[in-house]
């Protein structure tokens, strides 16, 4: 589960039922203390609603005949978008728009993102009219409805029908909980795999949960027809309940020339989900969100956007350390550091840096010998950078040898050329190396 979900601990069942007196007839005791019946969908429904009145204020009424959206999994995907739209608060974006694809009876995913970020709002579409007049009575019961609409779709539109209808629509990021299923016969073969636990299949309805092709082919859709509406949505993402529809999604992705992506997983319990980000932007993501450490998944891995390098420290003195980094990024001809945040200890410092092109490498630096004076280094901020990476220290635990294990971190954030951002870390930690042993 992500680090800032508060489910990873399981939650005191008769201290919910005791907010939420709705949940009483439900809790089953046993010797090890309380529970509910994961089995039987009533208990569900007021599962998700006490959960959900108690931790985020949210009042959700569920129809009977469509699917309960268990929360600690669709809290999963908004903490993980909350990671993506982190990435780029240096751009200094006020307000988020998202795109919510198939928002259910529920609403549930702009009804939680909205709790949790006040400055995001969203269009929230879906195929099926009784999902989408219990997702607008969630939404105005909650009084969200100033920041969520709900776009009434249909299987053949465009599945980003709302950037065809509004040609000046943009948007910072899609989301989607696609539905699985390619027909009734793969939904039963998958209940008797046990593939996907009892929540996600004993409550939807069909509309909820086929559609032709699955999940996959509805997700390869959605990537070729990003393919067109580009850079007006920074980041498209999708969840996806299947490992095969992983590799497909990614094989699609590729096979777009998409280089900028990601991947992550989301695992509660015995359920394992996957979520795929990719983006035309020239922003670029951290590996702790885009990248996961499942053996079986390190093919479909997108290239690395953080660079750690081990660094050979014999006294780990942190507040020279931050001066040599300082000291080495302030040397790198027309770059600047547009932002350095130390604290007073210097154990976390971080600089963010914007370069226009390469000045480091020999090569460019004989050129430039040959060629006269360098670029005025004021003349960076004025045009586009082409690089902006952020740079920091990582300190360890003391290591075997009883010296620190210390790192140098560099983060790319913005650039289209992948050899520019390799080329520049690789200076930084070779300069700061040299620096240290003198
Ligand atoms: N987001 C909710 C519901 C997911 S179920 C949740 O996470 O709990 C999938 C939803 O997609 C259903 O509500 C279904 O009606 C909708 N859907 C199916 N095809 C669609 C399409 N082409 N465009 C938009 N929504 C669609």
């Amino acid at each position: 589960m992500h680090p800032r979900n508060p489910y990873r601990i399981p939650p005191d069942f008769s201290q919910l039922a005791k907010v939420y007196p709705a949940l009483e007839p439900c809790i089953i005791s046993y010797s090890g203390g309380f529970s509910i019946d994961f089995k039987n969908e009533t208990s569900q429904r007021r599962l998700t609603e006490a959960l959900l009145h108690r931790d985020f204020g949210i009042r959700l009424n569920l129809p009977l005949n469509r699917l309960c959206p268990p929360v600690p999994n669709r809290l999963n995907y908004v903490l993980w978008l909350q990671d993506i739209i982190h990435t780029t608060e240096f751009l200094g974006n006020m307000s988020v728009l998202g795109l919510d694809i198939g928002t259910g009876a529920s609403a549930i995913y702009p009804l939680l993102s909205c709790k949790l970020n006040p400055d995001w709002s969203f269009l929230a579409t879906d195929v099926d009219k009784f999902s989408l007049s219990c997702a607008q009575s969630n939404i105005e019961r909650n009084g969200l409805a100033d920041r969520i609409q709900v776009f009434e779709t249909t299987p053949e539109a465009p599945i980003f029908a709302p950037f065809h209808q509004d040609p000046n629509l943009k948007a910072d990021f899609t989301m989607c909980n696609p539905p699985f299923y390619s027909s009734r016969d793969d939904v039963s073969a998958s209940a008797d795999s046990k593939e996907f636990e009892p929540n996600a299949v004993c409550t939807g309805a069909d509309v909820e949960m086929i559609t032709e092709g699955g999940e996959s082919s509805f997700v390869r859709r959605m990537v070729d027809e990003s393919v067109e509406i580009g850079q007006r949505c920074r980041w498209y993402t999708s969840m996806l309940g299947k490992m095969s529809s992983l590799t497909e999604v990614i094989g699609a992705i590729r096979g777009h020339g998409i280089q900028n992506y990601g991947i992550t997983e989301f695992i509660q319990g015995f359920t394992r989900r996957w979520a795929v980000v990719w983006s035309f932007s020239d922003l670029r993501i951290s590996d702790t969100v885009a990248r996961i450490a499942n053996p079986q998944l390190q093919n479909l891995m997108p290239p690395r956007n953080t660079l750690r390098q081990a660094i050979r420290v014999p006294t780990p003195d942190k507040q020279r350390l931050v001066n040599i980094l300082s000291e080495a990024l302030a040397a790198v001809e027309g770059a600047r550091v547009v932002n350095a945040e130390i604290s007073d200890d210097s154990s976390s410092s971080r600089f963010i840096i914007y370069a226009s092109k390469n000045t480091w490498s020999r090569a460019a630096r004989r050129k430039n010998k040959q060629g006269g004076p360098l670029a005025d280094p004021t003349a960076v901020e004025a045009s586009v950078p082409n690089l902006i990476a952020s740079l920091q220290w990582i300190f360890g635990d003391k290591g075997a040898a009883g010296g620190s294990e210390t790192f140098l971190e560099c983060q790319w954030i913005q650039g289209k050329d992948r050899n520019l951002f390799e080329g520049f870390a690789s200076h930084i930690s070779r300069k700061v190396s040299e620096a240290i042993s003198h």
